[in-house]
Parts: structure tokens; sequence; C-alpha cells
């Protein structure tokens, strides 16, 4: 088996053991079976299942599920994802009503949708996104909605015909530093990324933005440094920060667990930057607590609208 360095060689290692802070429940609660079975009842694809995230049992048994749209095969094989690569099936028009039949019989107040890269698609699958967002609104109007997209590289006019039908939050993960962008994200491009959620921004500058990046594949803190800086100068309003696990022993491994406390110093850090929202911790994940998260973002954003209201009186 292989490691990289800090200056990114490969070198031989053996698997790294996981520290206590890292080790989860399994998922055993009725709850969470009731959910599986939903999902599975309506052919819905998850995120929390495919990347093999390990906070499955706790988000299933509140009924959290991140669903995963534009089917189960990715056209990236990006070398920290445990998703399938290859060449994926035909757009399902009918899957826009299983979601919004599955958050309706949820009860979900808040979901995430997410979906693999589709290059394949002339618009990168954007107006999936868009029938999606829309079957929701109708079958649950209350309920907000958080997309989690690909980078839509190479494909016009796709961020603005999402932005256009007002999804609560657009969060769009850059995953890494740009120096690791080779050997982690091979097929997608750093300043693409930003601008991406730049352009969201740009074209309303009311949505909330969201973006993640995971620890532990060999970045510098100063290289985190930047990322921070360079998402604030694109308005980006909430941060995520996790730390990152080899799904198999096939993919990027881990270079460092990133301590507890590491995480809450780069939240400090984060917050002083002027993210309005931070979430960073060993199993934080960008949908992690999503919907919690999210009214806490919007009732900071009132109370600064209020006080710059005040400042002005
Ligand atoms: S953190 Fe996100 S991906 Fe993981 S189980 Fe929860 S909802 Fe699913």
């Amino acid at each position: 088996m292989q490691d990289l360095t800090k200056d990114n060689k490969l070198v031989s290692n053996s698997t790294k053991a996981k520290p206590d802070w890292i080790r989860v429940k399994a998922p055993v609660s009725p709850q969470y079976h009731q959910t599986a079975a939903l999902l599975k009842e309506h052919k819905l694809h998850t995120v929390c299942e495919e990347a093999a995230c390990p906070n499955v049992g706790e988000c299933w048994e509140k009924k959290h599920a991140t669903m995963m749209i534009l089917g189960d095969t990715c056209t990236r094989a990006c070398s920290f994802c445990n998703i399938k690569t290859g060449k994926p099936g035909a757009v399902d028009p009918f899957e826009p009503f299983r979601v919004a039949d599955a958050v309706q019989k949820l009860g979900l107040s808040h979901v995430v949708i997410t979906s693999v890269d589709r290059d394949d698609l002339d618009d990168g699958g954007s107006q999936h996104f868009v029938d999606v967002i829309l079957a929701i609104r109708k079958m649950s109007p209350d309920t907000t909605i958080e997309i989690l997209t690909p980078d839509f590289l190479r494909k016009e006019g796709a961020i603005e015909k999402i932005v256009v039908v007002k999804p609560d939050v657009f969060n769009h993960n850059l995953e890494t530093v740009p120096r690791l962008y080779p050997s982690v994200r091979p097929g997608a491009r750093y300043y693409h990324s930003l601008r991406l959620l730049d352009t969201v921004k740009t074209i309303d500058p009311t949505m909330f933005t969201k973006s993640g990046i995971m620890l532990g594949l060999g970045e510098e803190r100063h290289e985190v440094m930047q990322v921070m800086d360079d998402l604030r100068a694109a308005q980006v309003d909430f941060l995520t920060i996790g730390q990152y696990l080899q799904p198999t022993p096939k993919h990027h491994p881990v270079i460092d667990f990133v301590t507890p406390e590491q995480f809450d110093t780069y939240a400090s850090i984060a917050r002083s930057k002027g993210f309005l929202m931070v979430a960073s911790s060993p199993l934080t994940r960008s949908s992690y607590h999503a919907g919690d998260d999210y009214k806490i973002m919007k009732e900071r954003r009132l109370d600064q609208h209020k006080d710059s209201c005040h400042g002005d009186s």
C-alpha cells in the first residue's frame, strides 16, 4: 500500500488505524431501517450509502438522507470518492417525482440534493436539478432545499438555470487545496469551482452559498488559510471542514488524522475571516446537520441585517 508525503510523493505505508474520535455507532435503530426501506421503495440513491458516510446511522435515524440524483455512476474519477465511475445510463424523467414523494413521506423540513458528475450530458444535468427542485416545492412547499452540485465544467448556462429557481442553499465543495487537485480531483479545476460559487452570489446576492473541504489529504495549514480567503473573496456564507477517510485501500491515503482541537482552531480562524456559519469537526460532512445549521445561518443573517439597520438609524 502507498502513502503520500507532505511534498506529495508516494511512499509505502500500512493502513492508519482510525483514532478514537472517528469511531461511530453501527446503524441499528428501527428508524434507520424505516428510512432505508422508504429510499429503496422509491428506487433512490443516496450519497450517505454510496460515499460510505460514517454518519449514516445518526442521520438516517433522524430521516436525514442526502439524495443523489442522475444515477449512481459518475463520469469523473476523484481519488477520494467511493462513487462508481463509468458510463452513466439515461436520465430518469420520473426521478424528480420519486424524490419529491420521498421528501414528503419522510416529512423533511430541509433536504439536501446532490448528484454524480454528468459530463456526458449537454447541460451537465442542470435541468434535472431544476426539475427536482420544482417537484419538491410543489409537493412540500415548506421544505427548504439545499443543493450540492457538481462543477458544471464547460456547461454554459447551467448555474444560471438553477439559481433562477431559487434553492435555499447552493453548495459546491472545493474538497481540497489547489495544489492537491491533480491527485485528488483530477477532472476538476480549483478556480473554476471558486468561480461557480462567485457566480451564484453575483446572480443572486440573497442566496446562501456553502462549500467544504476535507482535511488529512496532505494539505498544509497555510494552504487551508488560502482556501478560506478565496472562499470569503467569493462571498461564500458557510464553510464545512471534515476529516477525509479512505473508503477503500485503492483510494487516496489518509495522510493525517487532524485532532478535534485542530478542527476547533480552524473553526475559530474561519469565523474570524467572516464566514456567517462554520462547521468544523472530524465527522463534519457538507450535509451533516444541514437543516439545523441552515436555520442558524438564516437567523444570523437576519441579526446582521437588524444590526446594520440600527447602525444606519
Ligand atoms: S452526513 Fe450527509 S452524507 Fe453522511 S449520512 Fe448524514 S446526510 Fe448522509
